[in-house]
């Protein structure tokens, strides 16, 4: 079988991916080890935090309408330092998207509504075939272009990895890949609680890593509390119940009474960067290029703006009668988002350790920094174009 690009993984920013190519005109094939009916949505508490930049994609590709009417606008963000038993500190740092003069900042975004929409779409375009339960062993770049062993030999000009923090394309290729493991796991689940959210999203600074409040469609919101590794292990083994008693203080009570709403999962974090993008024949994409602390919720975000520069290169390229696979195409790609995702991934890193952390002096300069943004509007609205994934050189699928 021949198509023009090959995509190992079928998560989020496989699928997105094919979706963008398939936009320019060029047939992929997605392939991913686990079953279709893994994919299937059900409620379990597991979200994105989709800038303002994504949502403009995921309208561009006509996703948009479905989604809408389940997604919830995130309107304002508010961090402040916080303690178990003392709620959040009073020196805080509030950002609304009417700042900017946009209506939000981002939405709210369930993986079960959001995995299902990308994959019917990818199962409705004629460009798109899908492979599940398929694990691809190997690669090999022939002559004419590219080949890999998936229990039968698939071909193409291009190979894309698209296969999460632990590529096997990229290890494949030759890519080594920098980092290091955080020693903190982020406990992730659902709550639904008494008052109602406003839209806004809290980021709580505890001692042991961030918590933070996402809000939900309804009076629910998701939680990404970050523990040190061995904490979240005690954490994980206990009831529900008991689970709850160790969240409320820390959580508040400024949306009144909490419950658990869905499942608890969690996941261990570490940083891990592609110390290059592209090799002969391939790219990476998504978590396989750059897999980044939750901290400032824009892991997807990153794969999003890598998919959307991708199309814009090879629809180019394409355009123009060249090879897509070529090394001079390939390179335009790494130029555009190898240095972004980098920064991105090292501020998370260097966020990490100043709030993830118990010293008074630390504390103090946080809180004192906190003010003294709240007192800057040209900086205040920096940030919040930041976080809304509208600056910097924007590809066509994200622009207004
Ligand atoms: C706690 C937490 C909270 C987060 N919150 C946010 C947020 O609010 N906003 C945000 O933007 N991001 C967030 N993220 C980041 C986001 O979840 C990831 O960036 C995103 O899920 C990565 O998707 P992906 O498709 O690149 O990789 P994955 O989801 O890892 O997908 C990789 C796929 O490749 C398949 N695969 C692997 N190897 C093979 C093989 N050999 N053959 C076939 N298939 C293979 C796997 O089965 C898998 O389906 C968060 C992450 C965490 C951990």
């Amino acid at each position: 079988m021949t198509t023009d690009v090959l995509i190992v993984g079928g998560g989020l920013s496989g699928p997105l991916t094919a979706l963008a190519l398939a936009e320019t005109g060029l047939r992929s094939t997605v392939i991913d080890a686990q079953p279709r009916a893994t994919f299937d949505g059900n409620f379990d508490g597991r979200a994105y935090a989709m800038a303002l930049g994504s949502v403009r994609l995921l309208r561009a590709l006509g996703l948009w309408d479905e989604l809408a009417e389940r997604a919830q606008p995130m309107t304002g963000i508010r961090a402040s330092d916080g303690r178990a038993g003392e709620g959040a500190s009073p020196l805080h740092l509030s950002f609304e998207a009417a700042e900017i003069g946009e209506p939000f900042m981002g939405q709210m975004i369930e993986d079960r509504h959001l995995r299902p929409a990308l994959l019917a779409a990818c199962e409705a375009s004629e460009r798109i075939e899908m492979r599940f339960g398929t694990t691809v062993t190997a690669q090999h770049v022939t002559a004419r272009g590219v080949e890999v062993d998936a229990g039968e030999t698939l071909r193409a000009r291009l190979l894309l990895g698209a296969d999460g923090r632990k590529s096997g394309v990229a290890e494949r290729a030759g890519i080594s890949r920098s980092g290091r493991d955080y020693g903190q796991t982020a406990l992730v689940c659902a709550v639904e609680h008494e008052r109602p959210h406003e839209g806004v999203a809290h980021q709580f600074f505890m001692p042991a890593g961030p918590l933070a409040i996402l809000p939900l469609r309804g009076n629910r919101s998701s939680i990404v509390w970050t523990e040190d590794a061995a904490t979240a292990a005690n954490l994980d083994a206990l009831s529900d119940a008991a689970y709850l008693d160790i969240l409320r203080p820390r959580f508040g009570d400024f949306l009144g009474a909490i419950r658990l709403a869905g499942a608890r999962h969690s996941y261990p974090l570490n940083l891990t960067l592609a110390n290059a993008f592209v090799a002969d024949r391939v790219a990476l994409v998504g978590d396989a290029a750059h897999g980044i602390h939750p901290i400032a919720g824009q892991g997807l975000n990153l794969g999003v703006k890598d998919v959307a520069a991708l199309a814009d290169v090879l629809g180019a390229a394409r355009a123009r009668g060249e090879d897509i696979g070529a090394p001079d195409v390939l390179a335009r790609y790494q130029r555009w988002r190898r240095f972004d995702t980098s920064v991105m991934g090292v501020a998370t890193d260097a966020v990490n350790r100043l709030f993830s952390n118990d010293n008074p002096l630390l504390r103090l300069g946080r809180d004192l920094g906190m003010g003294a943004i709240s007192a800057m509007p040209a900086l205040r609205r920096k940030f919040i174009a930041e976080a809304a994934g509208i600056t910097g050189d924007l590809p066509r699928l994200m622009r207004a």
